[in-house]
């Protein structure tokens, strides 16, 4: 049996919504399909929601959003199914339209309600791809994907959700079964929420895991996993196959083809994933899987985070280096702060590490209180945040063997005139991360690139 999951660029238009009917229904009735929201909704429901908080007018983008759902299910939408698939929708649409009005009256937008109005998108995409496909049953993911608090997020609940899914799917031979990605519902509370941006990939990977699916399935609008974004590099190549270490740290380092929590759950139920184009469906696609060909390809790709903010910690610590360092990530840790690259200490008697921009304010406030003594006493000098920078990284099993490969890729930025602001200390031996100014990742990307799949290494 496979879980496959549809993103938003496969279930946009009357178009590519053809692809996916044809696809699933070309497959066993135990398919499990996870769906995204309508390309594009989940961005606009955001935008809507803060304009109408900020008392701006939201009625002619909810009547847009109205039309569009409407429009598919009139083309698409099986004629015995039409009727049941337009009251679901219409109910979301008119709770969608009341949640707009309240919002927009008391001129605020509390995390709770935002939740609630960005789940209508996958709460609509579901009943309408369930309506198109033949013989589809509809499955509600509020009832089985669960999530506890954790600081201020939420994060899945892995044992309910697993037993929860194990229940709900243990009729397999009735279907295809058509469920929404990226919704979940507090275990405690019952309230709404969801498992971030791009979450749709880790409901599928949750399912698959539950069900011990044999591959998970992630269709989307490229030919595969490539060696860069390739918005960005035009001649970026398709990758045949990675390790899931390899999509790990390329996913966790920005790379947007898959949702980075996704593979933990497959992998340790080492069930391969597959990326697939909706729109090229005999194409090949990328295994995932345990097994590494570094032959081939002895690196895999580049990749890069925007929104880096680099923390330097300066002072004489010369002797206490270790120690300052573990208890600045425990202590940031401790307040649900990720760290995701550690630097080389620099000569001044300073280290950093970076984490993401969005945290800096939290990791600021953190940082302050743990080192207070040190503050005061001057073992620490200061404590400084750099915002503006980009996260590059290069990944490949096949970097543990190449020599001199750091002194190569520091040349090659160094040509064209990029000055790292931090490396990586080495923490992961298939990635080499460096932190460069914002202004410079693409030209970081598209050099570094050019090292690996345009010259022999
Ligand atoms: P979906 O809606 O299917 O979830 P996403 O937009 O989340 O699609 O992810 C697919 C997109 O990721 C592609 O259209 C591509 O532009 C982008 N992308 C970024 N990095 C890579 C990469 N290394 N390989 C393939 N696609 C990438
Ligand atoms: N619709 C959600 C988003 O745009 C989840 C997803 O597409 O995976 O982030
Ligand atoms: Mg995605």
């Amino acid at each position: 049996m496979n879980v496959l999951k549809f993103g938003g660029t496969s279930v946009g238009t009357v178009e590519s919504l053809r692809h996916v009917k044809q696809i699933v229904e070309s497959l066993p009735r135990e398919t499990v399909v996870v769906v995204s929201a309508l390309g594009g909704l989940t961005d606009t429901l955001i935008a809507t929601a803060l304009k109408a908080s900020e008392g701006g007018e939201w009625r002619a983008e909810m009547d847009r959003i109205s039309k569009r759902h409407h429009d598919i299910i009139d083309t698409l939408v099986e004629e015995e199914r039409k009727t049941e698939t337009l009251s679901k929708v219409d109910s979301l649409l008119g709770e969608l339209s009341r949640t707009y009005e309240g919002v927009s009256l008391i001129g605020d937008l509390p995390q709770k309600i935002l939740d609630l109005i960005v789940s209508m998108g996958e709460r609509m995409s579901a009943p309408i791809v369930a309506g198109i496909v033949k013989g589809a049953r509809l499955h509600d993911s509020l009832e089985f994907i669960k999530t506890e608090k954790w600081f201020d997020k939420n994060i899945a609940d892995g044992a309910l959700t697993h037993d929860l899914i194990q229940k709900e799917f243990s009729c397999l031979g009735d279907g295809p079964h058509i469920t929404g990605g990226f919704i979940s519902q507090d275990r405690d509370s019952g309230e709404i929420t969801n498992l971030g941006r791009g979450g749709s990939d880790y409901t599928a990977a949750l399912i698959a895991a539950a069900l011990d699916a044999e591959m998970l399935e992630i269709w989307t609008d490229v030919d595969g996993f490539m060696t860069a974004d390739p918005r960005i590099i035009k001649d970026a190549k398709v990758l045949p196959s990675m390790s899931f270490v390899e999509s790990m740290e390329l996913c966790s380092f920005g790379a947007k083809v898959i949702y980075p929590p996704t593979i933990y759950p497959v992998f340790h139920k080492n069930i391969p994933i597959r990326i697939l184009n909706t729109f090229n469906p005999t194409a090949k696609g990328t295994l995932i899987s345990d097994v590494s060909d570094s032959y081939e390809y002895p690196v895999k790709g580049v990749t890069a985070i925007n929104k880096t903010c680099l923390v330097c910690l300066s002072g004489n610590f010369t002797e206490n280096v270790a120690q300052v360092n573990t208890r600045a990530y425990n202590a940031l840790a401790r307040n649900g702060i990720s760290v995701f690259l550690l630097a080389q200490p620099g000569e001044n008697h300073e280290f950093s590490f970076a984490i993401s921009s969005s945290d800096r304010i939290q990791a600021s406030k953190v940082l302050n209180e743990e080192f207070a003594p040190e503050l005061i006493d001057g073992m620490l000098t200061g404590i400084t945040l750099t915002d503006s920078l980009s996260t590059v990284a290069v990944v490949g099993e096949g970097l543990k063997v190449m020599k001199g490969i750091n002194g190569r890729v520091a040349n090659t930025l160094k040509r064209n005139g990029i000055n790292p602001l931090a490396c990586s200390e080495g923490n992961s031996e298939t990635t080499i991360s460096f932190v460069v100014e914002e202004k410079d990742s693409v030209r970081a990307i598209e050099s570094i690139h050019g090292l690996f799949f345009r010259t022999n290494v």
